[in-house]
C-alpha cells in the first residue's frame, strides 16, 4: 500500500488538510447547483456543458466523465457517523449509515442502496474487466462500481467515490450517542 500511495504523488488531492478543502467543495455544490434537492425526486436531466459548468472540477471528473478518485483519500471512507449518504450533484437520497462497512478496498463501501430505484445499473466491460457500473437513480451521475464480494445480508460491496457523496448527519444522532 505504502508502495501505491508513493506512486500516486501526482494526484491533485491535498495532502494537509483534506477536511477543509473538501467542505469548500460541498459547499460550492450546493450554491451553484439548481439541481441540487433533497425534496424534489423528479428525473435531472441536464446538458453536460451545463454540468461542467456547476461542478467543481473533481465532482464533474468523477460523475460525468465517469473518472475514479485516488483510493484512501475519501474523509468518507472510514467515517463511522450516523446519517445519510445523498448524491452530491443533485441530492438523491443513496445510502444510510448502517449499510456502510470497512471493506478496505480505499472507497466508501455501502452493502445495500437506500432504494431500488436510488441506484442505477450498467454493464460496464472496460478496462478489460466485466463489472456493473452504479449510477445515480435521478441524475444518472457515475457513482462507482458494484461487486458480489460483500457481506451479509445482501453479499454485495458498493464500492462509491467518495467525491460524489454528500453526507447529512441524522437529527437525533448526537442525542443517540449522549445517552449511550
Ligand atoms: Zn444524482
Amino acid at each position: 500500500m505504502v508502495t501505491i500511495a508513493a506512486g500516486l504523488q501526482q494526484c491533485s488531492y491535498s495532502q494537509s488538510s483534506p477536511s477543509a478543502d473538501k467542505k469548500q467543495t460541498m459547499d460550492s455544490t450546493k450554491t451553484n447547483n439548481p439541481y441540487y434537492s433533497k425534496t424534489d425526486s423528479g428525473t435531472v436531466n441536464v446538458p453536460e456543458a451545463e454540468w461542467q459548468k456547476i461542478l467543481p472540477k473533481d465532482v464533474y471528473y468523477v460523475a460525468r466523465q465517469k473518472g475514479t478518485e485516488r483510493p484512501f483519500t475519501s474523509q468518507f471512507e472510514h467515517s463511522k457517523e450516523i446519517g445519510t449518504y445523498y448524491c452530491a450533484v443533485c441530492g438523491n437520497p443513496l445510502f444510510k449509515s448502517d449499510t456502510k462497512f470497512e471493506s478496505g478496498c480505499g472507497w466508501p463501501s455501502f452493502y445495500e442502496p437506500i432504494s431500488k430505484s436510488s441506484i442505477i445499473y450498467t454493464p460496464d466491460n472496460s478496462h478489460g474487466m466485466k463489472r456493473t457500473e452504479v449510477e445515480c437513480g435521478k441524475c444518472k451521475s457515475h457513482l462507482g462500481h458494484v461487486f458480489d464480494d460483500g457481506p451479509p445480508p445482501t453479499g454485495l460491496r458498493y464500492c462509491i467515490n467518495g467525491v460524489i457523496l454528500d453526507f447529512e448527519k441524522a437529527k437525533d444522532a448526537e442525542k443517540k450517542y449522549n445517552q449511550q
